[in-house]
């Protein structure tokens, strides 16, 4: 009531963006007001084209504007050894440590009961399919090292239980309850390297 419709509308919609409470939806809405309409346009058309060109790779579930992804195509890449992440940002992370070479999967989330989230939520099958019918040595599970993660963690390892490959689980020295993405590039390179079977 207090603002213009216009203004209400885009108070309201910046604030179903995570981690955006009315005060900042707020200052957002008055900063994008006092921009140059040029400025308004492009931040416009960058939300619009993102969502038009990304979608996920057919191979790991990354999102990419190429299918299959530039990580999945990429023949440099040691395509025996699959890293299982939760969310596409966790790929970001653990590029930045230089230190992983194989190929990822998102699952594009984790098991949680709570929230009603169950295995056939999250792409497990695909994983599944992925290590049946390719040459897998390895499969390192590195959902976040919090309740929900660890149950997905456990899980999948049972999946996988029966097919002739390597299971193993990123170490802690993580920030337990933390996310994957906001671990620093040594930390989680020195959780990759100290991974131990599951
Ligand atoms: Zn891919």
């Amino acid at each position: 009531m207090f603002y213009a419709e216009p203004v209400g509308r885009l108070i309201d919609e910046l604030r179903k963006l995570p981690g955006i409470g009315l005060k900042t939806a707020q200052r957002l809405a008055f900063h994008v007001l006092s921009m140059p309409a040029e400025e308004v346009r492009k931040l416009s058309d960058a939300l619009v084209d993102a969502k038009e060109k990304i979608r996920r790779c057919c191979v790991c579930g990354n999102f990419t504007d190429v299918d299959p992804c530039r990580l999945c195509a990429d023949a440099s890449r040691d395509r025996s050894t699959i890293c299982v992440v939760e969310r596409p940002e966790d790929v970001i992370a653990m590029e930045r440590t230089r230190e992983f070479r194989g190929v990822y999967h998102v699952l594009g989330g984790a098991i949680s009961p709570m929230e009603g989230i169950g295995p056939g939520d999250i792409r497990l099958g695909e994983l599944l399919d992925r290590v049946r019918s390719g040459d897998i040595v390895e499969v390192i599970i590195a959902t976040d090292p919090n309740i929900e993660g660890e149950a997905t963690a456990i899980y999948t390892s049972k999946l996988l239980k029966s097919l002739d490959v390597r299971v193993t689980r990123i170490a802690h020295g993580l920030p337990v309850g933390g996310d994957l993405e906001y671990a620093d590039e040594v930390t989680l390179a020195r959780a990759l390297e100290g991974r131990h079977r599951i």
